[in-house]
């Protein structure tokens, strides 16, 4: 089922005009990440993504390595309309001989745009996040770089993602940060004590990255479910954890009903009432998820069942 979708917001102070409910890519290409996946269906879910009307695709050098990017550049070629889209990806990735290590020195974070940009087959990269912090590069020194590609039109934001308050303080000295990527659902709140006022006080946008938690926040399991090995390497899946995270998900599906929709999208739609979240990337395995995540644009929560929620997940 697809869906166009009009309605589109702006991403902080980027300017980047985008439909909220964006695609992460991580499961397109991301072999090193994911056993099994089908190349042909993750290019699937990027075109059907597109073709409903999604425009903000995240992807990183690393899903793959570098095999997410090349997909979803040319699934994106093929559509068109690129001036539409918003690709957002993320460099830090040194990997030399093997070994893989961070790197945010500016040479190196200018090497990872260019490399991105040939990947991806396009002119320009709507945003650019760092993607983990080195331990020795200044990080207003690295976001420096990427101001000078910026002004170079090479990209035209700036993120930073799993940097500590202290390294996105120092990052954003210059006030050039646009959006920050971090983990956050309902499980792991830890953002709303620093990370969230942070980036409201300075017009920067956050974006919860596992917004689904790997998919436990989607309704689908049940306390007594077999799970297979991949699932169970994440401990929120793992024994009487997994049990009580079940049941508080199941709690959601009377919310749900009243909307007439999934688990899945009360969960979105509950972050995007959340002042600095403007989007959210929730993963797709393929085409049916996309579509089933894209109705979290059809909920508008009630103040009280956004207290109910939030009450819910308190700890
Ligand atoms: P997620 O969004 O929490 O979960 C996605 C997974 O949930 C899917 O792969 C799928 O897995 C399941 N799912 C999604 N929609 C569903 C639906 N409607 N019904 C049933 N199951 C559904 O986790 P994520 O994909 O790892 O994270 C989202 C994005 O954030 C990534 O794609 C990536 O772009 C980004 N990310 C960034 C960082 C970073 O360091 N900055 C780290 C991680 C991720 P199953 O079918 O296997 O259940």
């Amino acid at each position: 089922m697809t869906k166009i979708v009009n309605e589109k917001v702006t991403l902080g102070k980027s300017g980047l005009k985008i439909v909220p409910v964006g695609l992460g890519t991580n499961a397109v290409g991301g072999h090193n990440l994911f056993p099994n996946l089908d190349e042909e269906a993750g290019k699937a879910s990027v075109k059907s993504a597109l073709e409903s009307g999604i425009n903000f695709l995240d992807t990183a050098f690393i899903y793959g390595p570098g095999r997410s990017e090349e997909l979803v550049g040319e699934v994106v070629k093929k559509f068109g309309h690129r001036d539409e889209i918003v690709i957002a990806t993320k460099g830090a990735h040194k990997i030399t001989d093997g070994k893989t290590v961070f790197d945010n020195s500016p040479a190196f974070l200018r090497e990872s745009v260019e490399n991105s940009l040939k990947r991806l087959g396009t002119d320009y990269i709507d945003l650019y996040y760092i993607h983990f912090p080195d331990e020795h590069t200044p990080k207003d020194e690295a976001v420096g770089e990427l101001a000078k590609l910026k002004q170079e039109g090479k990209i035209r934001s700036i993120g930073v993602s799993n940097f500590s308050m202290d390294q996105l303080r120092e990052a954003n000295k210059d006030g050039h940060v646009d959006v920050v990527q971090g983990e956050y659902n309902l499980f792991k709140r830890g953002a709303e004590s620093e990370f969230l006022p942070y980036a409201k006080e300075n017009g920067i946008s956050f974006v919860p990255y596992f917004p689904l938690a790997s998919g436990l926040l989607t309704g689908k399991y049940h306390v007594d479910d077999q799970l297979d090995e991949s699932k169970l390497k994440n401990p929120m899946f793992q024994g009487d954890t997994f049990k009580r995270n079940v049941e508080k998900v199941n709690a959601l599906r009377e919310i749900a009903n009243a909307h007439g929709v999934d688990i899945s999208n009360i969960v979105l739609a509950w972050y995007l009432t959340q002042d600095t979240i403007d989007a959210v990337i929730p993963g797709a395995k393929n085409d049916r998820q996309v579509a089933a995540n894209l109705k979290t644009l059809d909920v508008k929560l009630t103040p009280e069942q956004i207290q109910q929620i939030d009450f819910l997940f308190r700890d």
